[in-house]
């Protein structure tokens, strides 16, 4: 079933209004029919199962038959602080992050970031990285589209997340698993998370402190080094785990 996202307007009267890109991606690549059901999102939370009546020059039209009651969104909301990765590797982080239920990408510059991003190259990435989002929203049947923000500091990223109810500082000289397992045993349904993950060079001493000052721990995932890629997924993964567990 081909899954759309709309704004909350373009849902009236029973009818969803699809209108902009979608069409003609609905009509001339997805080759629509009427009759055809598709599942939409508002991108409040809320999914619909609808089926299309008519396709327009300017819109399709599609009928809802049923609210998804089971939204297929995580019950707490994960947002990954990522260092800056060398070339393209943000893609794909991102894209995996979304699949396993982030619910918002923040890029980081710390000391030990070696790209750099002026203004204008910033905004052109940050688009990019946004449909990228999307298309791995949609792909995965996800019920709201990721945020990827724009790109903060170490010291913006850490006050923003002083305020979350748990925070994972992934720390690859951390000794010990006890302190991951101390704040994983936190985890629980309708909570704000952060996590941190450094980038190629990792993180250095003063910034670990200052995550410590924020009242973020570190934390080790295992003893053996990973990627800044695989990092973040990995942490990704358990707690996608551990929530959806919880959940039922
Ligand atoms: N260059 C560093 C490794 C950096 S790995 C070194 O060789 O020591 C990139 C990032 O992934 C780290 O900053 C950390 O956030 C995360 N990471 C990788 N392995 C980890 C581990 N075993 N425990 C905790 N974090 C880890």
């Amino acid at each position: 079933m081909h899954h759309f996202f709309v704004e909350p307007e373009q849902i009236e009267n029973e009818t969803v209004r699809i209108i902009g890109p979608d069409v003609n991606h609905g009509k001339n690549v997805l080759r629509m029919k009427p009759g055809e059901e598709l599942l939409i999102s508002d991108g409040t939370g809320q999914d619909y199962r609808c089926r299309v009546r008519s396709l327009e020059t300017d819109c399709i039209l599609a009928d809802i038959l049923e609210l998804e009651e089971a939204s297929r969104e995580l019950p707490s909301r994960i947002t990954l602080y990522q260092g800056l990765p060398k070339s393209d590797k943000m893609e794909l982080i991102i894209q995996k992050a979304v699949e396993l239920g982030a619910s918002r990408i923040v890029p980081v510059v710390t000391k030990n970031t070696v790209v750099k991003l002026d203004a204008k190259k910033e905004e052109s990435k940050r688009k990019r990285w946004q449909a990228i989002a999307e298309s791995a929203a949609k792909q995965s049947k996800r019920s709201r589209i990721p945020e990827v923000s724009q790109v903060l500091s170490l010291k913006e990223a850490l006050l923003e997340a002083s305020g979350k109810d748990v925070g994972f500082f992934a720390y690859e000289h951390q000794e010990g698993m006890a302190g991951t397992g101390r704040e994983l045993s936190k985890v629980g349904p309708g909570q704000e998370i952060a996590v941190f993950i450094g980038p190629e060079g990792g993180f250095e001493k003063d910034e670990v402190q200052a995550a410590k000052e924020a009242g973020i721990r570190p934390v080790s995932l295992g003893k053996r080094i990973l990627r800044t890629e695989t990092a973040g997924l990995t942490l990704l993964s358990v707690l996608m785990m551990k929530l959806e567990m919880e959940e039922r």
